[in-house]
Order: C-alpha cells, then sequence, then structure tokens
C-alpha cells in the first residue's frame, strides 16, 4: 500500500483530440524511440520480426469504426496512455512504494529499482495503461516524458513529451490543467474535454476531446455493408468507449 499526495503544485497532462488524430502512430514510435534512447533500460521487444511479436510501447492507438445509422460509417482513433489519475489506484495497490506520484507536478512514475514486477499496478489500471517489461521484469508506464520537459540541455521547443512534438496533426497538446488559464484547460473547457471512464472514481487528469460528426448528408458507404463487427458484445473498456462513440 503507498500513499497518493494529498494534493500536487501542478497537473500536468495531455489533451488529446479525437477529431483531428488520423491514426498514424507518429506518436506511438516517437515514444518507444524515445524512451528506449534514454528514460531506464530500452523498451524490449520479444520475437520483432517473429510470427509472434511482442514488446514494450507506453503509448498505443486503438482504432474503432463507427456506424452511425445513417450515413458513412466513420473511423475513431483512440491514443492511449497514462492518464496520470489524481486518485491513481495503480499507486495506492503497489506494496514496495515503487509507483508514486510527483507532489510538484502529478506525475506518475515507477521507481524501477524498488519494483518487485508483481503486476498488481497493472491489475489495479483501469484503463491497461501499464506495460510490463518481459525482459527486465519490471513494470513501465508513460512518464510524460519527464527527462525532456525539465532537461535544459534541449532547445526549448523540444522540451515536451515526445508525442506531442511529433504528432503532425496537432492532435496532442501539453500543459498544467492546475491553471484554469492554461492553453490545455482553455482547450478543454472550450471543446466539451470529457475524462476517459470518469465512473471508475480515478480523476483522470488526461483529457479528451471529443470527435464531431462527419458530413450528414445522404451518402452511401461502399464498404461499410462488407464489415463484420469484431465484436457482437462489448465489455469493460471496450464497451465504455462503445457507448460514447455512440453518441456520435
Ligand atoms: S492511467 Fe492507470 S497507470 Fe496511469 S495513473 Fe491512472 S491508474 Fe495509474
Ligand atoms: S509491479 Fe512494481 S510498480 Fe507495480 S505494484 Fe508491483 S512493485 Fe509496484
Ligand atoms: S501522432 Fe497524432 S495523429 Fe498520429 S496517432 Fe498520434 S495523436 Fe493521432
Amino acid at each position: 500500500m503507498t500513499n497518493l499526495p494529498t494534493s500536487t503544485q501542478r497537473k500536468l497532462g495531455l489533451v488529446i483530440d479525437l477529431d483531428t488524430c488520423v491514426g498514424c502512430h507518429a506518436c506511438v514510435i516517437s515514444c518507444k524511440g524515445w524512451n528506449t534512447e534514454n528514460y531506464g533500460a530500452p523498451l524490449s521487444d520479444q520475437q520483432p520480426y517473429g510470427a509472434d511479436p511482442s514488446g514494450t510501447f507506453l503509448n498505443r492507438v486503438h482504432s474503432y469504426e463507427v456506424q452511425p445509422d445513417r450515413g458513412a460509417a466513420q473511423l475513431v482513433h483512440f491514443p492511449k496512455s497514462c492518464l496520470h489519475c489524481e486518485d491513481a489506484p495503480c499507486v495506492t495497490v503497489c506494496p514496495t512504494g515503487a509507483s508514486y506520484k510527483r507532489v510538484e507536478d502529478g506525475i506518475v512514475l515507477v521507481n524501477e529499482s524498488d519494483c518487485i514486477g508483481c503486476g498488481l499496478c497493472a491489475w489495479a489500471c483501469p484503463y491497461g495503461a501499464r506495460e510490463m517489461d518481459a525482459a527486465e521484469g519490471v513494470m513501465k508506464k508513460c512518464t510524460l516524458c519527464v527527462d525532456r520537459i525539465y532537461n535544459q540541455n534541449l532547445p526549448e521547443e523540444d522540451r515536451e513529451p515526445a508525442c506531442v512534438r511529433t504528432c503532425p496533426a496537432g492532435a496532442r497538446h501539453f500543459g498544467d490543467f492546475g491553471d484554469p488559464d492554461s492553453h490545455v484547460s482553455q482547450l478543454t473547457a472550450a471543446r466539451g474535454g470529457f475524462d476517459l471512464m470518469p465512473e471508475q472514481g480515478t480523476k483522470p487528469v488526461n483529457k479528451y476531446l471529443p470527435p464531431r460528426p462527419r458530413d450528414s448528408l445522404d451518402q452511401t458507404d461502399v464498404l461499410a455493408p462488407f464489415l463484420e463487427p469484431v465484436a457482437q458484445e462489448t465489455k469493460g473498456f471496450v464497451a465504455w468507449l462503445d457507448r460514447a462513440l455512440g453518441a456520435l
């Protein structure tokens, strides 16, 4: 059991715009690249060129097809990484204190030298945002590029998370949600930004901006009738996402 701070001086996090994300995975690659080259041990891959490749990624993008009652099907791309929750169950469940939330900026981190690889935090996170590194036997997660944002050796324009710096669509924004005048606070307020699965009570710092409906003209999608749904009945995170996107 590890304690969370009662409050943090800043609330650093991301705004991710589901309206403009094109699912290009550039943020996934830049995240993997930066963290493999810099933070802790490299993010390992297993059988990267084999039949069943797997690996450690701190940011992943899932894509969903939404079929409205009328009109063309719409693709929604959903990037997902740690949301640096205020009431982070991944921290309180940790038996060694390896998982912690920083008082100065609210970033949730793992001290790898204290991690015993029990995996409890991964079970506790409702978003699937933690990744066990199979080679190192320790838990890894998004650090909000803590080794970039304060890094005086980098040019000032590079002192933001690698995913934000890379996104070609301008769909990712970084800032302090504790400041109501910050760019991320203003953007969230203006666009109706929402919490991911608020019913979990984790108070995620990261926010998502909803996708806007596409053309509502009478149009025929020639492919949609041929696409079989991947799952008829959804559960857990996917079920929540299904309901959220159903409002489109
Ligand atoms: S998203 Fe998951 S790993 Fe990140 S702080 Fe919240 S509960 Fe913890
Ligand atoms: S895997 Fe590591 S960080 Fe996660 S709960 Fe166990 S000791 Fe803590
Ligand atoms: S880089 Fe930007 S547009 Fe590409 S998947 Fe990531 S968030 Fe979406």
